[in-house]
């Protein structure tokens, strides 16, 4: 079976009852790579959030499959401990707490779901610090509290130490291009595809031609209006970059 299945998936505003996913279908097998690309407010970030059991947001139908296992009644914490990671768009601080302890408990939880003993510090950094220096990361920031005043793209490298320390069957990066210059999307990008093997998959959002020359899509989707209305190969981003979104023909 696929990696992921979505579908139908409708979704609201938990609060409201605002329904933002109208009826999303999506399939992502192993090492695939998919693209999503649409324009401002047609439900893009809605559809990673609810993949990864936000809170805000309430599944009001259809189904999402992942690794066969049926994720809506899942805790979001389940979802990732089942080899879903997402990045967040505006990552969250996380007060008095370091990277470094962050990492370490993150990989020490999937360490005991798997019954492998709690790695110690020590040992920890070993793995942790040629990541960090592939990402071109000052060590330094293992020791600074999560996402605490970090500059924009701190957060988008960091969210990629995160996903290459803690690994990841399906990723979910949501616009890790944005507030980038062009070498540290070189880095990011390098990090994202030194990550890929034939087993796992990606999913990123992105407004950006210039992020799928550096990592290849399989597919390009667009969404529009809570659901996905269109998809191809990369061909549909190049007519996007040149044309906007309404040179893509519908049917
Ligand atoms: P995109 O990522 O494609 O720009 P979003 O998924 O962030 O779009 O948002 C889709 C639409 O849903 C927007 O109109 C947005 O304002 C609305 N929306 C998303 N989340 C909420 C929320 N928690 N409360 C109210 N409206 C929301
Ligand atoms: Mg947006
Ligand atoms: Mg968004």
């Amino acid at each position: 079976s696929p990696l992921l299945e979505v579908r139908g998936l409708t979704a609201s505003v938990k609060e409201t009852g605002q329904q933002i996913l109208a009826g999303v279908d999506l399939t992502i097998r192993e090492g695939e790579i998919h693209a999503i690309m649409g324009k401002n407010g047609s439900g893009k970030s809605t559809l990673t959030k609810v993949l990864v059991g936000h809170p805000h947001y309430e599944v009001t139908g259809g189904t999402i499959l992942f690794k066969g296992q049926d994720l809506v009644d899942m805790e979001p914490e389940d979802r990732s401990l089942a080899g879903l990671f997402m990045s967040f768009q505006a990552p969250i601080e996380i007060p008095g707490v370091s990277n470094f302890d962050f990492l370490l408990m993150a990989v020490n939880a999937r360490r005991e779901k798997s019954g492998l003993p709690a790695l110690g510090p020590l040992e920890f950094y070993s793995v942790v610090s040629p990541k960090v220096d592939a990402l071109k990361m000052d060590p330094k920031f293992l020791d600074r509290n999560v996402n605490e005043g970090f500059s924009g793209g701190e957060r988008k490298r960091n969210e990629i130490l995160q996903l290459s320390v803690i690994g990841a069957d399906l990723a979910l990066l949501d616009e890790i291009d944005s507030g980038l210059d062009v070498d540290a999307l070189e880095d990011v990008a390098n990090a994202v595809n030194g990550l890929l093997t034939p087993q796992n998959s990606v999913m990123m959002i992105t407004h950006y031609q210039r992020l799928l020359d550096l990592i290849k899509p399989s597919y390009v989707h667009i969404m529009e209006n809570g659901k996905i209305i269109k998809t191809g190969d990369s061909s549909i981003a190049t007519q996007i970059n040149e044309g906007g979104f309404k040179s893509i023909a519908l049917v």
